[in-house]
Parts: structure tokens; sequence; C-alpha cells
């Protein structure tokens, strides 16, 4: 295990006090702190290697597109893709779920009557972008439910799929529940009936190592945000044989092979989904984070927020008898949504951040989720590598001292 002493002294934002209290930051699963060496990548790219990239046949230009293209192989190497060929950056998990409705959509939705499968738990970047292709195309959009303790019906699941599914996609772990799903399984079945999965990793490359070679899956999004990164990138990859079938997303410079006003046509992957000057200066950034991920371990990372979900949940259940959990899956990433009583959660995390504590409170982007349990809104305290236990400890005093004020 590291040592959450040194670690925390790479992020300066946690020395931060708030309301002149310490900040104890439990938003991370909205977005996590960045340590230096991630703001430092950003700074030296802009100071030392600062050229459009691609395209120019000067130096910077070259070490620019040398830096991009090394992040590329370093995004992929992150998550177990056999080769770069299928990287796609892009501004994050959503624009890659949009990416993917609107080319497979074209490409593979051929009959007015084709299914698209989600669930219960998915995030609205999840639901809308296939809400929008099956109205395009007329598609059906069916919904896998989910047991009581927020896990995929698998049985329900099961008998959702048929030959006229065409695409499953589901989140790998919840943002909500903390749920991990068992996404080995759920492309493996839909393979079995033809249809292509998309994972929406956008909660698990932070918490799982990923491979996205075991997962099997054809599409597998995230965002360098959530893992310690920039915000404003992210990636989607593909299976090259499945992106070749795909038409281009959008139009512009960096997609195209040769362009006349009587035929274009496309560069090769991944470039062909890369419209526009593309992030060079984030995607360093996305590699250093994960470089950093890496040098603390995913594995060591995971148990240390496993062990803190175990904590703050044992002491919510046993410390607020009218408390009640969102999410109780055996397997869960470090995510703890609840609710004590009658209390808002919008009042809960108000009186919290006078305190210094930042949690998320509302639906959170999963409201089809929420009223499936009947809530409008939950609280939620998401963990992140540099949380301690003296953190709880801070969090469950703030939490005795205004959920009086408040019942
Ligand atoms: N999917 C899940 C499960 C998420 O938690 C989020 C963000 O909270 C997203 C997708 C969207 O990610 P982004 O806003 O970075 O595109």
């Amino acid at each position: 295990m590291y040592s959450l002493e040194d670690i925390r002294k790479e992020f300066p934002i946690l020395g931060k006090e708030v309301h002149g209290k310490p900040l104890i930051y439990l938003d991370n699963a909205a977005t996590t702190q960045k340590p230096l060496c991630v703001v430092e990548a950003i700074n030296q790219a802009y100071y030392s290697a600062n050229a459009n990239v691609h395209r120019g046949v000067h130096y910077l230009s070259q070490l620019a597109t040398e830096h991009h293209e090394e992040a590329r192989r370093r995004v992929a190497r992150f998550i177990g893709a056999p080769s770069p060929e299928g990287l796609i950056f892009t501004r994050g998990t959503t624009e890659a779920i949009n990416l993917v409705a609107y080319s497979a959509g074209e490409a593979f939705f051929l009959s007015e009557g084709d299914e698209i499968l989600i669930s219960t738990m998915e995030h609205h970047s999840n639901i809308v972008p296939w809400q929008l292709l099956a109205a395009r195309r007329g598609a059906k959009l069916k919904v896998i439910p989910l047991t009581p303790d927020g896990q995929l019906d698998m049985s329900a699941y099961r008998s959702l799929l048929s030959p006229r599914t065409r695409l499953v996609s589901v989140a790998h772990v919840s943002n909500v529940l903390g749920t991990v799903n068992p996404v080995e399984e759920v492309t493996h079945l839909a393979h079995e009936v033809g249809a292509l999965v998309l994972i929406d990793g956008a909660q698990a490359v932070a918490h799982t190592r990923v491979n996205v070679e075991e997962i099997g899956a054809d599409f597998y999004a995230f965002s360098a945000h959530k893992i310690y990164g920039p915000v404003g990138i992210g990636a989607l990859w593909g299976r090259p044989e499945v992106l070749k079938q795909m038409p281009p997303y959008m139009g512009g410079g960096e997609m195209i092979e040769k362009v006349s006003f009587e035929k274009t046509t496309y560069n090769v992957l991944p470039f062909k989904f890369e419209a526009g000057t593309p992030d060079y200066v984030g995607s360093t950034a996305f590699s250093a984070a994960l470089d950093f991920v890496e040098r603390l371990g995913i594995e060591a990372i995971a148990h240390h927020e496993e062990e803190l979900l175990a904590y703050a949940t044992e002491r919510l259940l046993s410390e607020f008898p009218e408390s009640y959990i969102l999410g109780t899956a055996p397997h869960k990433g470090g995510i703890l949504s609840f609710g004590i009583g009658k209390i808002h959660p919008f009042d809960l995390g108000t009186l919290l951040d006078h305190m210094g504590v930042a949690i998320r409170t509302g639906h959170h982007c999963a409201e089809p989720l929420l009223h499936s349990y009947g809530y409008e809104a939950v609280a939620r305290a998401s963990f992140g590598l540099y949380n301690t236990r003296e953190e709880v400890d801070y969090f469950f005093e703030a939490l005795h001292r205004v959920v009086p004020m408040l019942l």
C-alpha cells in the first residue's frame, strides 16, 4: 500500500480550506483531483512542445505529434487494447457513446424495430444517445431491470436478448449504486445473438483493472477526468474491424485522406473518427495520469477505496438507524449513495459543505434509476485514492452535527 501522506502532497488542492474548515473531498465519482505530475504535463506541453500535430514538417510539430501518439499508445496499453489503432480520443465518455450511437447506428441499424438494450442503472449519457438513435432509425430501446440490491437482473437480460438486438450498452460500474457489473458475461451473451456491445467505463477505470480483450466488448468508453487526468479528453476504444465498417462521426480536418468537391475519402483508423485539431495537450496529461495510477497500482487503489467504503457503510447503518443505501451489491466501487430519514439530500449536502465536506446530491444524471427506487434525489459520497480513514471520521462527525438540525 502506498503512503497516503506522501500521495496527498501530490494534490495541493487537498490542503485547501473551505468555509474555514479543511476540505474533505468526497465527490470523486463526479471528478477526481489532479496530481502535480498531471498539471506539470500540461505546463510542459505548452512551455516546450506546443504546435499543431500530424501535419507539420517542422521540429515542434513533430515533437507534439510524437507526444500525442505516445499518449495514445499509453492509453491503449492501460486498458489492455492489442493496438492503438482502435483508440480514438474524444472529449470524454459522453462524446464516445454519442460517436458509437451515431456511427454504429448508421452502419448496423438497418431496419425498423432493431433493438438497443441498456439497463435501468445507466447514466443519462448512456440513455439519451440511444434515444436519439432510436428516433432516427425507428429502433426500439429496451431496458434491463435490476435486482433489489442494484445488480443487473441477468435472467431478465437473457430473455430480452433476441436476434433483433443490434447493440447492448451498459455501465461497467454504476455511478450511483457502485455496482460492478459482470461485463464479460453481458458481452458473451450479447455476442451469442450477434449484437455489438459497448461498455461505459467512466466509473470503472479508476477502480478496477480494465482489459478490453478479456471483457470481449466491441467498444469501451471512458473519461480522463475521472482517473486523475484533465477535463475535456477521454477515449473510445473500438474493435478495429467494427470501426472500419462505421462511417465518420464528424467531418473536417484530420479525418480525411483526400478531399475534392466531387468525392472525399477518409483517413485510416483511428484518425477517421478524430475531426479537427485534437487535444494534444490533454492527451499527454492523460498519459501522465495513467502513469501516476500505475505507479500506485490499481489493485492497491481499489483495495484502499473498498476499505473506506466498508467502513463508511458500516458506520452509516449503525449510527443512523433511519438511513438507507442505494446499491448493496456484494461487489461495489467506492461509491456510497444514501439518504437519512426524510432529510432532503440537498439540505444535507449544503450543511456538510459548510463544514468543509464535499459530497454530491441530486439525481446524479441517472433519473430513471432514482425513480425506479422511488427517489428524486440522494446524497453520494465517493472515495478516491487519496481519501483517508480520518476524513471518513470527520465526515461522520459532520453528519452527527448536521443531521439533528434537519430531522
Ligand atoms: N457514464 C457514467 C457511469 C458516468 O458516471 C459519467 C459521469 O459522471 C458519464 C458516463 C459521463 O462522463 P463525462 O461527463 O466525462 O462524459
